[in-house]
């Protein structure tokens, strides 16, 4: 952990955080879909339900989905799953891996933050999971369970689909969206090493290759 204190303010005192008994409007969430569906593959569950969050997240914020200018430059999106809700999040908020305005925490889970770097709020939306239940009830003639899960999770309530809590994220500096933390030459190899994504082993600098924390293995060609 960084010993260096967080620029991320903390957030304001946060009453209980209520979610809305209904829906936003019908027509936002299927251009959003659409749009997610088109980039993802295919129109899935988890397309409906990141898009969902995407609204329900940064309306929270006081932000409009997808964001605008400025906001779009000071809010980071973490999601906690790599497969279909992060694509649906990518799309429908206009927040980006490739510009570090979204990271990618995989823990397995249905579930999202939006960080407000401005004001230090943010607020962590999971799925809950009796809507996948709710769905078939709510369209029994529907014999594919995704696609009744698809049309209900467009209508159901906030308040069905997500628990909610406020929470506080505290990014080190160099986390921070825009910020770009210096490369560093690898005390192993001389690799430069990017992102602030140095492994400090023994009082030495390395890369996550000479640090063994590589993802892959070598392969040696047969003698
Ligand atoms: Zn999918
Ligand atoms: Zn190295």
């Amino acid at each position: 952990m960084s010993t260096v204190p967080s620029p991320i303010p903390a957030p304001p005192a946060a009453g209980p955080l209520v979610l809305p008994d209904q829906a936003p409007p019908l027509a936002q969430v299927e251009q959003l879909v659409h749009a997610s569906a088109r980039i993802h593959g295919h129109l899935c569950p988890g397309q409906v339900i990141g898009v969902r969050m995407s609204i329900l997240g940064l309306g929270l914020l006081g932000f409009g989905c997808p964001l605008g200018m400025p906001e779009i430059k000071h809010i980071v999106g973490f999601v906690e799953i790599e497969r279909c809700l992060a694509d649906a999040v990518a799309v429908a908020t206009g927040l980006r891996f490739g510009r570090g305005s979204l990271r990618l925490v995989n823990q397995g889970l249905l579930a999202a933050t939006f960080l407000d770097t401005v004001s230090g709020r943010a607020v962590r939306l999971v799925s809950r999971e009796q809507p996948r239940q709710t769905a078939l009830e709510m369209y029994p003639n529907e014999s594919n369970p995704h696609t009744a899960q698809v049309l209900a999770y467009r209508v159901m309530p906030d308040a069905a689909l997500f628990d909610a809590q406020w929470v506080r994220v505290p990014l080190a500096p160099d986390q921070m969206p825009g910020v770009r933390p210096p490369k560093v030459p690898c005390m192993g190899c001389g690799v430069l090493i990017r992102s602030g994504q140095v492994h400090r082993v023994d009082g030495r600098d390395l890369c996550a290759l000479c640090a063994g924390k590589a993802y892959f293995l070598p392969v040696t060609p047969p003698q």
